[in-house]
């Protein structure tokens, strides 16, 4: 692992909005991972300061989806209210040292003036009336704010990891307003001395950001530190352009979860969404700490495309080891009916069949499910219609030669069913569905002589026999 003098601190600040935004997770893997490729830290702020938002509800879902997805975070986290003194006590620093003044344009000033603003088709922003003001101008009765004193000349530059140089003339940042008239601090400063205080060096975050780095940058400075590095990533957008909302369908992390997806899944997809390295696809936590580097990361907008994740989580769970997928798909199980007393020993027997047919833990528990079920086995309308249609019949021909089969192995099940079929002239075929949909409940499964050596004898023979003589 490289190391340098300065240990790079990063940080993940999401705001409380009720869930872990998809987006919001990658953001938190980049900055995760960066810090673990430099042996920094990686830091959590939650920035709950719109206090309708930031239910304990809400908290939870951004700590609990980190910790599902697996980005544990150093340290504890940071929760932005409860330092409102601070920020409070760096906006009265800047007042003090003349980097920032009472301001006491009432709102309806304000709205008089913007609508001025507009008549004459300039752009909106504050004029700074009250920046050279003297103080004993201050109308009696109004509560004033405390504005920022920004650089009105020359230029800002933020060396951007990810966007390169990005420059904005100092004559387009007005003075932002620090401290409310009811003295609550703005987002703006709250994010800069917590990041000062937090001590980050790189600030990895969406580019809907950009903007506000700018002036971000010009307020670190005027509180007397040095600025970190900025990188902001571009935003994830739907397979068709437009920026990821909720009309793609599911944004939290927990959606996803609840949809069957593995977090390693998940993490890897998000990975390679905007950044790579070389053809590679697959990549371990190990790897991509190694090889992960935000300079790398591209500035093209990245599109979510729910079938490769879905490919993807596929390969995860055939790499999955049985018990954590057991584990995993139990819950599912139960919602989906009753379990046999031996049902999940027969699922163990009989899993590798099944992962390579599943690319979600919600089909994998859907195609478990004949395994577990106590017998009758619930019939499908394909397997239903099968049997009907002279399925039982073969399989009434079926059952006595069965009885006699002493080597219940899936070869010597597959040799017996081959003498059955030149015996009796019917096509292997025509034994083996009649026999799946009896056994599995429906047309589709793995090869049906495997799933007869996980049933084990006694149980094909008897849910043969619900079939036949039901
Ligand atoms: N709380 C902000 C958000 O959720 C992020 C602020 C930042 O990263 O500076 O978009």
């Amino acid at each position: 692992m490289p190391t340098s003098i300065n240990p790079v601190v990063t940080r993940f600040a999401p705001s409380s909005t009720g869930y872990l935004h998809i987006g919001g997770v990658r953001t938190a893997l980049y900055n995760y991972l960066y810090a673990k490729h430099t042996g920094g830290k990686f830091l959590l702020r939650i920035e709950d300061t719109d206090r309708a938002r930031a239910t304990p509800g809400a908290i939870e879902a951004i700590t609990e989806g980190l910790r599902w997805i697996g980005l544990p975070w150093d340290g504890e986290p940071v929760f932005q209210f409860a330092r409102a003194d601070k920020h409070r006590a760096a906006a009265e620093q800047l007042l003090t040292a003349g980097k920032a003044y009472h301001c006491y344009a009432t709102p309806e000033d304000l709205t008089v003036m913007r609508e001025e603003q507009k008549a004459k088709g300039l752009s909106i922003r504050y004029d700074g009336r009250w920046r050279n003001r003297d103080p004993k101008d201050a109308p009696a009765g109004v509560k004033p704010t405390i504005r920022f004193k920004a650089p009105q000349e020359g230029e800002t530059v933020i060396h951007d990891l990810v966007q390169g140089p990005v420059t904005v003339a100092n004559s387009q940042l007005d003075d932002m307003v620090l401290l409310r008239a009811d003295g609550t601090p703005t987002y703006m400063l709250a994010v800069v001395v917590d990041d000062i205080d937090m001590g980050i060096t790189h600030i990895i975050r969406g580019d809907d950001h950009l903007n506000n780095a700018f002036r971000q940058y010009q307020l670190v400075l005027a509180l007397g530190h040095a600025a970190p590095l900025y990188a902001h990533i571009p935003l994830i957008h739907g397979a068709d352009g437009a920026k990821l909302s909720k009309r793609h369908g599911a944004l939290g992390v927990e959606a996803y979860r609840d949809l069957g997806f593995l977090p390693e899944a998940l993490l890897n997809y998000l990975l390679r969404l905007g950044w790579g390295h070389g053809d590679a696809e697959i990549i371990s936590d190990d790897q991509a700490a190694l090889w992960f580097d935000i300079v790398d990361v591209g500035r093209a907008p990245a599109r979510f495309d729910l079938d490769k994740l879905t490919n993807l989580n596929g390969h995860y769970i055939r790499e999955a080891s049985d018990d954590r997928l057991i584990d995993l798909i139990r819950p599912l199980l139960e919602k989906r009916g009753p379990t046999a007393p031996e049902g999940l020993a027969r699922l163990r027997r009989g899993l590798a069949g099944l992962k390579p047919r599943a690319k979600t833990l919600n089909q994998l528990a859907e195609i478990s499910t004949f395994y577990v079920h106590p017998r009758p086995v619930p019939l499908d309308d394909k397997a239903k219609a099968l049997l009907a249609g002279g399925g039982v019949a073969i399989l009434g021909e079926l059952v006595q030669g069965l009885q006699s089969v002493s080597t219940w192995t899936a070869p010597a099940l597959e040799d017996w069913a081959k003498a059955e079929s030149e015996k009796t002239g019917q096509k292997l075929g025509n034994l083996a569905q009649p026999l799946r949909a009896a056994l599995c409940g429906s047309l589709a499964s793995p090869p049906i002589f495997d799933v007869m050596a996980v049933l084990g004898k006694d149980e094909t023979l008897g849910r043969l026999r619900d079939v036949t003589t039901g």
